[in-house]
């Protein structure tokens, strides 16, 4: 048996013992690189793949691999990325390679100065009835900038494609003109503070009073922040009356958000409110369409239609439930059909949403990544527990809006700047690091799963 046979048929009753998202997760790209000896060396591609594999799935592995071929006495776990194409386990074609190499040349092109993700474009957002007029809106205003809408206001539930019009805006301008800057209100808050904390308030100052363009996005996050929305409303004004243009998202209306400064919510009101509303049907399958050309793959019309029945009000979610289906036709020699799609897609289909809880972020990320409750709640510093500790707090975050104390005394105590540090390298690593993104593709699908 040849070393990517081997592998495949090790694989094959791996992925009987793992959940399907367990399985993707930590078996994706891997493959035989070498076996001399007995000793068999097992190709991952990054640090934290192989420390999993060594500390969690070494047993199943060499179980797997030892029941195929009774001379393996030892595996070894080496980080490798640039697999020859005929080595790898998961049949996969060139294309593939060419398409990775140039996603992580992407987020590296996270430009440095505006902060803008090349990725997110006019071209690459599709139009439907739940988002036309803020896509038109956003048009409009990329073409004259500060004069027709100012400020801009998109606002929406989560997924929608909030952030992707407003870096589409952005992309658009800095084609032309560098002098935009899109962040978010966090980030916002965060960097005021540490301009008072390193008398730094001139500067900072003068770094946002001087753009041309100014982009805020969840701008709901800076309700209840004081000193925050002071010097933001002294942000806006001095942009505003020199016609420089201000564009802005929220989760809800201005009206809506509580413990916003009544000056600012007639600001905001003053400008163009626009909603973003759950895609239909059509719009559904058309972004389904666009992302899997995008991505070079092709799935069969049933499997898409789907797809979009089974994810009905979150676009990211969907997304997610097609990098789930391609991922397993990858892992299956590029098969897939309506009966495994079901399979795969059978936690999303139909349920009503209860609400997020607690608890039920503390089990499922236990759970995803096989530790212990008790070790996710606790001190201990161990990098594989320390880094589902800091996801829990990122969802607690994200998912229930708690807040940072809370979160902390909720983990044993902790002060919130710790948890803060936590949310802020997540979500830094979910834009520069594609695992760490499909990973909490796969918690959220499964926190939200029943
Ligand atoms: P929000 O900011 O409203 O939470 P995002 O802008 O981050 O949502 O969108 C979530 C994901 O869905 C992104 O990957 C985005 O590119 C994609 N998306 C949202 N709307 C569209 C659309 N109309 N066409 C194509 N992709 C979309
Ligand atoms: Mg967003």
């Amino acid at each position: 048996m040849n070393e990517q046979k081997l592998w495949q048929s090790a694989l094959n009753e791996i992925e009987l013992q793992l959940s399907k998202a367990n399985f993707i997760t930590w078996f994706k790209n891997t493959y035989i690189a070498s076996k001399k000896g007995g000793v068999v060396h097992v190709a991952v591609p990054n640090a934290f793949s192989r420390e999993w594999l060594e500390n969690k799935y070494n047993k199943y592995i060499f179980k797997a691999l030892r029941d195929k071929d009774g001379n393996i006495k030892e595996i070894k776990y080496i980080i490798e990325n640039k697999k020859p194409v005929a080595q790898t386990a998961v049949s996969e074609y060139k294309q593939e390679e060419v398409e990775e190499t140039q996603l992580q040349f992407e987020e590296l092109q996270i430009d440095k100065e505006t902060n803008l993700n090349p990725k997110y474009t006019f071209e690459s957002f599709v139009v439907g009835p739940s988002n036309e007029l803020a896509h038109a809106a956003a048009v409009s205003v990329s073409k004259k900038p500060g004069l027709m809408y100012n400020p801009l206001f998109i606002y929406g539930g989560v997924g929608l494609g909030k952030t992707h019009l407003l870096q589409a805006v952005g992309n658009k301008f800095a084609s032309k003109d560098k002098s935009v800057v899109y962040l978010t209100s966090e980030r916002f808050t965060s960097e005021f503070i540490s301009a008072i904390q390193h008398q730094g308030i001139e500067g900072f100052k003068d770094k946002y009073r001087k753009i041309n363009v100014l982009i805020i996005d969840d701008i709901q996050f800076i309700a209840g922040k004081e000193q925050t929305q002071e010097e933001f409303f002294h942000t806006f004004n001095a942009l505003h009356e020199q016609n420089k243009q201000v564009i802005l998202s929220s989760d809800r209306p201005p009206k809506a958000i509580p413990t916003l400064e009544e000056r600012l919510r007639s600001r905001f009101e003053g400008g163009m409110l626009v909603d973003i509303g759950y895609p239909d049907y059509e719009t559904r399958v058309a972004i389904l369409k666009t992302k899997i050309k995008n991505k070079n793959v092709s799935l069969e019309e049933d499997v898409i239609n789907y797809i979009a029945t089974s994810v009905q009000r979150n676009i990211r979610e969907l997304e997610g439930a097609l990098n789930l289906i391609i991922a397993s036709s990858k892992l299956n020699n590029n098969e897939m059909d309506l009966e495994r799609a079901k399979k795969i897609l059978s936690h999303l289909t139909h349920k009503p949403q209860k609400p997020i809880t607690y608890k039920k972020i503390v089990q499922t990320v236990s759970n995803f990544y096989e530790i212990k409750e008790k070790e996710l709640l606790g001190k201990n510093r161990k990098r594989e527990i320390v880094v589902p500790r800091q996801v829990a707090m990122f969802l607690m975050r994200k998912e229930m809006k708690s807040s940072y104390p809370f979160i902390g005394e909720r983990f044993g105590g902790k002060d919130h700047t710790t948890v803060i540090h936590a949310c802020e390298k997540i979500e830094k690593e979910m834009r520069e690091n594609n695992d760490r993104e499909e990973e909490l593709d796969f918690i959220k699908q499964q926190l939200y799963s029943d």
